[in-house]
């Protein structure tokens, strides 16, 4: 499973509807610094539930809307959508059935989160396949693809010097729980103390 595009709006300094897509395998974002690369990687993590608003560099939710450098203060809703190419069937379509209903399109997974603020208050919405759901349901789906808030699958810059700093056999822990076989691991110790 990857993501195929991301689409972003009234996010950070999205001000405009933007489409990225992106490739099986690699694609790189370049720009000159303060153009958004890291905007962009906040707002996977923002849409698929991947982290608090501290990893995302904000106080709180309403700083993620986007407030125009020159203007008369930020727009009210923001919304990223991300979307999965689930041809490898990671997620299988009994699992999308039992968190948003029908499978129209099991080849395609869309995750979405809203943000809306009103005048005295904000709200946080999450979609999968335009259906309105709870975080939960998002993070159970995301799950059995393994992507986790606290798994590899988004590596930040300070993550990076850690790893590198790591003895081997943590390091290896990180490979085995990103190639998804620490769980057979757990499973097989659970079935050995029985
Ligand atoms: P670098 O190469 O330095 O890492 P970058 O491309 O990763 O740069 P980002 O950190 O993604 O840059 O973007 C920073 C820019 O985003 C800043 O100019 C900041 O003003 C702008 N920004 C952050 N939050 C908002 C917001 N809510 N509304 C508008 N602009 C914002
Ligand atoms: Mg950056």
């Amino acid at each position: 499973m990857h993501i195929k595009e991301l689409r972003v709006d009234g996010f950070k300094s999205f001000g405009e509807p933007t489409t990225v897509p992106f490739y099986e395998g690699f694609t790189t974002v370049s720009g000159p610094n303060g153009s958004g690369k890291s905007n962009l990687i906040d707002s996977i993590l923002f849409a698929l539930g991947l982290a608090r608003t501290r990893g995302m560099r904000a106080r709180r939710l309403p700083d993620l809307l986007y407030d125009p450098p020159e203007g008369d203060g930020s727009v009210n809703e923001a919304s990223v959508e991300v979307v999965l190419d689930n041809s490898d069937r990671k997620v299988t379509e009994e699992e999308i059935r039992s968190a948003c209903g029908e499978v129209t399109e099991p080849d395609e997974v869309v995750v979405k989160r809203r943000i809306k603020r009103t005048s005295n208050d904000y709200y946080s919405y999450y979609y999968l396949n335009g259906r309105s759901v709870n975080l939960s349901d998002v993070q159970d789906l995301l799950e059995s693809a393994g992507v986790t808030p606290e798994g590899y699958n988004v590596v930040m810059q300070g993550d990076v010097t850690d790893i590198i700093n790591m003895s081997g056999t943590e390091r290896r822990g990180i490979i085995e729980e990103t190639a998804g076989t620490a769980k057979f691991d757990e499973k097989k110790e659970e079935a050995r103390e029985e």
